[in-house]
Formats: C-alpha cells, sequence, structure tokens
C-alpha cells in the first residue's frame, strides 16, 4: 500500500472547489511515455497550473503499471527541479472499469480514480460507483464517476438526446455514491473523428467539417440542480486542423478529423466544469512532428531527434490549452 500523499500528490478536492468558484477548468492529459510526461511537466511548471496526470487501463497495460506509477512520483520531482515549488499534481486513473482496477490504483499512490459504469443500468451504475467511493475515501482519494453516454467513434449509433446526461437524474446519483465529481455527456465524444459528415455542416470556404455545438442547455440544467458541483468533460480535443494538415502533408491519411472547438470548451470552462480531458490533440501533435522529421529526413534514425520535436510540440499545445483554453494557469504558484 503506497499513499499517494507519500510522493507529494494531491487529490482533487481542493483543486476542484477553486476551479469552480474560480471559472477556470483543470487540464487531464493522458500519458503513457517520457516525451509526453516530459512535456506535461515542462508547460504546468512554467505556467504554474494544477494538473491532472491520467492514465487509462490501456496505458496500464502499455507502460507498466509499476512504471507508471513511479514517473509519476518522479513527475513531482521534476517540477520542484523546474522550480515549481508547490506543484499540484493529480495521478489518477481514467475510465476505470471494475472496482478491482481501482482499488489496485487506490493501493498504488494513485490520488484520485474514475469508476466508469455508465454503459450499465442506472442502479448498477449507482451500487459500483458508492463501492468504489466508499474504498477510494478511506484513503482520501477523491472519485470521478459517470452519468450519460458519449459518443464515440466505434459507436453504431450517433450522438443524441438519449445518449446525454439526464439533469433529472443527478442529485439522485451523487447523493447517493457520493462521488466527487461526475463527468456528464452533452455532445464531447473520444477520438480525432469526434462526429460524422452528416452530423456537421461544411465550411463552404475551407470545406472543412463544422461540428454541432455543445448541449450547454443540458450542462446548465445539471449545474443548476447540483450547484457548485465540480463537472467533467471527456473527448474534449479540438482536433487542431494544422497538425491534421501537416499529418496529411507528411504521408498521414486523417481525412474529415474533427474536434470541440477551443471557444466552446473555454465558455464551458467557466461554468461547473472543472476538468477537461484532452488526449487525442496531443497525439495529433507528436505524430504530426514526428511525420514532418521523417518526411523532411529520411535518414535520420536517432529517436531523441524525432522524440524530442514530438516533445517540444506536445508542450507548445498544452501551454496552449492551460492558457488560452483552460484558464488554469497561475491557479498553482
Ligand atoms: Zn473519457
Amino acid at each position: 500500500m503506497v499513499s499517494y500523499k507519500e510522493i507529494g500528490l494531491v487529490n482533487t478536492r481542493e483543486m476542484f472547489k477553486k476551479a469552480v468558484a474560480g471559472g477556470y477548468a483543470i487540464p487531464a492529459f493522458n500519458f503513457n511515455n517520457m516525451e509526453q510526461l516530459q512535456a506535461i511537466i515542462q508547460a504546468s511548471a512554467e505556467t504554474k497550473s494544477p494538473v491532472i496526470l491520467q492514465v487509462s487501463k490501456g496505458a496500464r497495460n502499455y507502460a507498466n503499471q509499476t512504471l507508471l506509477r513511479y514517473m509519476a512520483e518522479g513527475a513531482v520531482e521534476y517540477a520542484k527541479e523546474l522550480g515549481w515549488e508547490h506543484p499540484q499534481i493529480v495521478l489518477h486513473l481514467d475510465h476505470g472499469d471494475s472496482f478491482e482496477l481501482c482499488k489496485s490504483c487506490v493501493d498504488m499512490g494513485f490520488s484520485s480514480v474514475m469508476i466508469d459504469a455508465s454503459s450499465l443500468p442506472y442502479e448498477e451504475n449507482i451500487a459500483l460507483t458508492k463501492k468504489v467511493v466508499d474504498y477510494a475515501h478511506q484513503y482520501d482519494v477523491t472519485v470521478e464517476a459517470e452519468l450519460g453516454v458519449l459518443a464515440g467513434v466505434e459507436d453504431e449509433v450517433a450522438a443524441e438526446e438519449s445518449h446525454y446526461t439526464r439533469p433529472e437524474e443527478v442529485i439522485d446519483f451523487a447523493t447517493r455514491t457520493g462521488c466527487d465529481s461526475l463527468a456528464i455527456s452533452i455532445g464531447t465524444s473520444h477520438g480525432a473523428y469526434k462526429f460524422k459528415p452528416e452530423q456537421c455542416t461544411r465550411d463552404p470556404k475551407t470545406g472543412r467539417l463544422v461540428p454541432p455545438p455543445l448541449a450547454f442547455d443540458v450542462l446548465h440544467e445539471i449545474e443548476k440542480k447540483l450547484p457548485g458541483f465540480p463537472i467533467v468533460l471527456h473527448g474534449s480535443s479540438s482536433v487542431p486542423q494544422e497538425y491534421v494538415d501537416i499529418i496529411n502533408a507528411n504521408g498521414g491519411k486523417l481525412p474529415d478529423a474533427v474536434g470541440i472547438p477551443e471557444e466552446q470548451l473555454r465558455e464551458a470552462s467557466k461554468s461547473a466544469v472543472c476538468k477537461i480531458n484532452i488526449d487525442s490533440d496531443s497525439r495529433l501533435a507528436m505524430t504530426a512532428a514526428i511525420r514532418k522529421v521523417f518526411n523532411d529526413k529520411p535518414g535520420e534514425f536517432d529517436p531523441r531527434k524525432y522524440l524530442g520535436p514530438a516533445r517540444d510540440e506536445m508542450k507548445k499545445l498544452y501551454m496552449h490549452k492551460i492558457i488560452n483554453v483552460l484558464g488554469s494557469d497561475g491557479k498553482a504558484e
């Protein structure tokens, strides 16, 4: 049993309280390799932004759970080395799908876990979420739950009204589970293809897809039911078109990749939305940088010569998100 407190991590409780009151959101960046982690910590330390390091079940399998845990521990020390006196860093499990997985993360030094039982019937979602909350809270680990179903690229069904979180359920759900934050579905979606072309309109000038707007009415309805309660948005990459263009110009193939416009995320950050998950955008930044090196310098075979530029590009992206989209810079001096 390792307590996150011993390794200098924090849970999300205070962080979210301040974010809701201050009208900004905390970035939750997924990581599964060293360069990504360096970029996240450099960007957070330079901007003095609280940050959530997210690890999915897949990342744990890919990178090894022990290694990831020590990387997060190293991240705290690295942040101090960069001159960030009091780093506010959370290590969070993204989309935990079982009690056992959540428990294992709590026992291994995570300061926050998500239990995603949103695909289960309502009462089962409550029961599983409550079981995780009861365990995690013994160790002061915070728990994110999910209500409503996000559309994703693999989904057969297009995002429609029935997928959104039902505002009439949120009070009952939050009260009975005791969860610390709630991921909701208001039209965001996982992956780099968040919407099918038939769900979008097309900009006549650029030919690019224009996605349907987020359901702010549903968000505001939820905020009214649970005033001040921390809300989380998943699937909130913006899929920057400059990265898609670089990828496509250097041998890639990402037709009609489309994300959530940053203005809408900025607007959401000012509400009770206090955690915004970003994963695809850093994958795109990394891929664009690597593809460019491979195309420009076919003779290059030192990984540092393409992973280095990839790291720099990700750092640029993270800083942009922190400063221009989420507004979390300077919130963890
Ligand atoms: Zn997610």
